[in-house]
């Protein structure tokens, strides 16, 4: 006698996960399609379990060769089952992305033999053997079935072990749980054969994963009903090595302030309605909302973006009604990916697309591609990023020495400290690239400290009166200089170090005097401590005399460009600065001296001191100390 009692509530269960999977937005990626062939073979296999087992119950009144088939039939699915899980394990982990068919059929080596085993079964007695009377035996090849499964399971659960660094945070337990249920359910029936209870088992899989993977608050982002940035990442990263078909964005024009033109809810109404217009117009297309008003368009088939942005530029000349009587208009820009593109890298290509529409929220004009070449810049952006934490990190940023050169003695009088930081293959990256990026990414305080401390110790370790100098630049980016415990931070160092705060002068530029009455606070009060300010990079923004005659400023230093300016044109106005700085008494260097006549005629106008690559280019600070210090 079979037991039947497991398998009606087990049906229902399924049906219920069947109807869940059909009708909520579901991303068409390997991992859920391995998880609908398991559904469906699960019902399959529950159903001829049930058939044939009532089949063999009714014995004689059922022809021979029905028995025959119907048992084959659930051998069959029954092996197709545990080799689907096991590809089911192997998606999680994103492994069969991008691996050859003929990779994939071999996984699959063992399940493909079993199934020969139980096809052979209608015409030899392998698995089992059906007597004239209808009476079921098990034959010498019966225990391949539980091969096979126990082969998937430990192969599943050794491979989720060899690369727990792919399996999505925090589903390494899931994934792991799910199969030992299915090796619990296995062993469950080789102990009691009559009770159909194993697809209980699988079914209890079934919800670990459904909990698990298919929670659909993963892929979809709840106020446009569209999938979310997840998917599209995890889209992409299945297309590697194949053509982007259509990989569409468009972005909706300033919206930080439409968002505070209409309410959020307003506006949470009409992101909505756009998501309902998407999903509805292209339902062969997948649509995303990336959040702040970004949204993406994917066609794994050939589609006309052309047609598409015309489309959805037309419903845009419309506006969105929010309700209560509130219209949205809004305009949006396109970013293309460029479809001849290949996708070798997803990731590449995603944030090529997310750098290309956060661009269009600043510049907002035309239409964009992104191409090879963003893709390319963007990459080394991301290269810079990742030195700079590193670097900073790390304590790592080097310091660099520029001699500065009095016009008077005509020689070394002081130097700037100038950072430098290295790429993964130790190539050097100039800090006009990593220092905006540092300031953007909260680094640079860290990273000037480790300058002014790196200077500090290079002036205690070394006799730098011997080398003729009397005090060290250090640039100090606005965002540094205008934070108040700056003082008690450099201070702190210098004690530290036992070094004088005299020996260092504190380069600021025309940035740091937007505020311009902090400036003056900041300024004070780190002079009581006796720090030197030094103007840098004078002439290169908006400068303001008035100003900064109330500055006190020890030099001002001729920014490079406007020192260039006057040796080519050789007008009055560059002269007539340098004399009106001395009025102020402040004294003058002149940047980016690139040759002996620069030289003569920048000190012919009365500069005081001179730095460029014609005394040297900035050096590591251990060479600087070789080179100009005396050999005794
Ligand atoms: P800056 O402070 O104006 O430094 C002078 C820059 O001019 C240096 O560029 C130097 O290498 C370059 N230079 C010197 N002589 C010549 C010359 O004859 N010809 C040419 N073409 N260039 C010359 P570098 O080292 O690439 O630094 C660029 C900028 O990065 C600096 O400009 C400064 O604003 C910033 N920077 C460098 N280190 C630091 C730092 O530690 N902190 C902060 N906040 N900014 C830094
Ligand atoms: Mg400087
Ligand atoms: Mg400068």
């Amino acid at each position: 006698m079979w037991n039947y009692s497991f398998v009606l509530p087990n049906f229902i269960a399924l049906s219920t996960f069947l109807v869940f999977y059909f009708t909520r937005p579901r991303l068409p990626i390997k991992l859920n399609k391995s998880f609908l062939k398991i559904l469906f073979i699960e019902m399959a296999v529950l159903t001829i379990d049930v058939a044939s087992s009532a089949a063999l119950e009714s014995g004689k009144s059922i022809p021979h060769v029905f028995l025959r088939i119907i048992n084959v039939l659930f051998f069959a699915l029954f092996i197709m089952r545990a080799a689907m899980f096991f590809m089911f394990t192997l998606d999680i982990m994103k492994i069969r992305n991008g691996m050859k068919a003929a990779h994939q059929l071999a996984l699959l080596g063992i399940a493909i033999v079993c199934e020969a085993i139980a096809l052979a079964n209608m015409f030899f007695d392998t698995i089992f053997s059906i007597s004239e009377t209808g009476a079921y035996a098990k034959c010498f090849l019966y225990n391949a079935i539980y091969v096979c499964s126990f082969f998937y399971i430990f192969a599943s659960i050794a491979a989720l072990f060899a690369n727990r660094s792919r399996v999505p945070d925090g589903f390494f337990l899931n994934s792991c749980a799910f199969n030992i249920v299915l090796l619990i359910g296995t062993l469950m029936r080789i102990v009691f054969p009559k009770f159909l209870i194993m697809d209980s088992f699988c079914l209890l899989s079934i919800v670990i994963i459904c909990l698990s993977f298919e929670n659909s608050a993963i892929y979809v982002e709840p106020r446009s009903g569209l999938f979310n940035k997840k998917a599209l990442r995890d889209i992409l990263s299945e297309l590697s090595g194949k053509r982007c078909r259509l990989i569409l964005g468009f972005v909706l024009n300033n919206y930080g302030e439409l968002r505070e033109i209409y309410s959020g809810t307003q506006m949470d109404r009409g992101i909505a309605l756009i998501g309902q217009f998407l999903a509805k117009s292209y339902p062969s297309l997948i649509s995303f909302y990336l959040l702040n008003g970004r949204f993406a368009i994917i066609g794994k088939k050939e589609a006309d973006a052309g047609r598409l942005m015309e489309e959805i530029g037309e419903r845009f000349k419309k506006p969105w009604n929010a309700g209560a009587e509130v219209d949205i208009s809004v305009d949006i820009t396109f970013v293309q990916v460029k479809p001849e593109m290949r996708i070798d890298c997803p990731e590449k290509i995603t944030n090529g697309l997310f750098a290309a529409m956060n661009s269009v929220r600043t510049i907002g004009s035309g239409n964009v591609v992104v191409d090879e070449e963003s893709i390319a810049r963007i990459d080394s952006s991301t290269e810079i990023k990742r030195a700079v934490v590193h670097a900073v990190e790390s304590n790592a940023v080097e310091l660099f020495l520029q001699p500065l050169f009095g016009t008077r003695t005509g020689k070394i009088e002081g130097a700037e400290a100038l950072a430098r930081i290295r790429a993964a293959d130790g190539s050097l990256i100039s800090p006009t690239a990593f220092i905006p990026i540092a300031e953007k990414n909260g680094r640079i305080t860290m990273l000037g400290e480790q300058m002014f401390e790196k200077t500090c110790a290079f002036i205690r370790n070394h006799d730098i009166a011997a080398m003729g100098i009397s005090w060290i630049n250090v640039n100090l980016s606005p965002i540094q200089f205008l934070r108040r415990d700056l003082n008690e931070r450099f201070s702190a160092i210098l004690e530290k170090y036992g070094v004088e705060a005299k020996l260092i002068h504190l380069e600021i530029t025309e940035e740091s005097m937007i505020d311009y009455a902090l400036l003056q606070k900041q300024i004070q009060l780190m002079r009581n401590t006796g720090f030197q300010f030094v103007l840098d990079d004078y002439g290169s923004g908006y400068s303001n005399v008035t100003r900064l005659r109330k500055c006190p400023f020890v030099n001002v230093k001729l920014d490079m460009e406007l020192v260039r300016d006057y040796y080519a044109s050789r007008d009055d106005t560059i002269p007539t600065f340098v004399q009106m700085f001395k009025k102020m008494n402040f004294s003058v260097t002149a940047e980016g001296i690139e040759n002996e006549e620069m030289a003569r005629a920048l000190t012919e106008i009365g500069c005081d001191y001179l730095q460029g690559f014609h005394f040297s280019a900035p050096i590591p600070a251990e060479e600087f100390a070789a080179r100009y210090t005396p050999e005794r």
